[in-house]
Parts: C-alpha cells; structure tokens; sequence
C-alpha cells in the first residue's frame, strides 16, 4: 500500500534499523523505543490489523512468532522473559495500519496497561 509507512519500510524508501528479514517478514527496532528493547515484527503481506485476520494467514501467524522468539533470543531475552503487544484499532490504540508486533524487553515491565 503507498500510503502505508510500514510498506514503505519494507520497500526501503523509508528507512529503519533491520534486526531480521525473509521473504514473509520483517523486523526493525521502533523509532520511539518503549524498553532498551523495542522490535516491530511485521509480516511483508499488508494486513491492516489483527481484525483482518483470517484463517489463511495461520502459516504467515506461525513464522512472525518464531521470528519474535529468535529476536528475543539474539536480544537476550529468553532468560528473564518479555512482553508480545499487538494494539489493534482505535480504542487499542493502533496507530500504524500494517499490523505489527511489538517485541518489549529488557527491563521489568508493569500491568496493566494504560
Ligand atoms: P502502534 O501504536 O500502532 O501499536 O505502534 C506503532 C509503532 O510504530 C509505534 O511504537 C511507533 O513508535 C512506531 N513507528 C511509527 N513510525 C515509525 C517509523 O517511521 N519507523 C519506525 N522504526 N517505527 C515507527
């Protein structure tokens, strides 16, 4: 989508700080880091948010949660753990429409959210 920042990442006219990349997704650290480590893993494929899911995108599911628990490894995080966020429309406060993980770690998180 043209319009969309996180395409544009992928297709490099904008640019980020890669931490993985295949053919199906993408991870880059966030440009306002929440955590000493804050990753966004995305899937290539513009899905705009977890509402648009649908049982086909249950493989592409699968391949963005064992990239998220590679990065985490690579980050040092298996051991003392981390935090998965998906925020999805408006009231779960989604800002980007390309739906996207959020990695957190790195420091003891809190609950609840805001
Ligand atoms: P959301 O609020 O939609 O769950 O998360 C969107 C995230 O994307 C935010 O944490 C924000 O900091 C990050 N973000 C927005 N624009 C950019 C950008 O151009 N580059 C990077 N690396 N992150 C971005």
């Amino acid at each position: 989508m043209a319009d969309c920042i996180f395409c544009q990442i992928i297709d490099g006219k904008i640019p980020s700080q890669k931490v993985y990349e295949d053919a199906d997704v993408l991870a880059f650290n966030d440009i306002h880091a929440q955590a000493p480590v804050h990753v966004l893993v995305i899937p290539k494929k513009h899905i705009a948010s977890a509402q648009e899911l649908g049982e086909k995108d249950g493989a592409l599911l699968g391949k963005i949660f064992t990239v998220i628990k590679r990065v985490a490894e690579e980050k040092g995080l298996a051991e003392k753990g981390y935090r998965i966020v998906n925020n999805c429309g408006e009231d779960g406060g989604q800002t980007v429409h390309h739906i996207h993980f959020h990695l957190l770690g790195g420091r003891q998180l809190t609950w609840p959210p805001g």
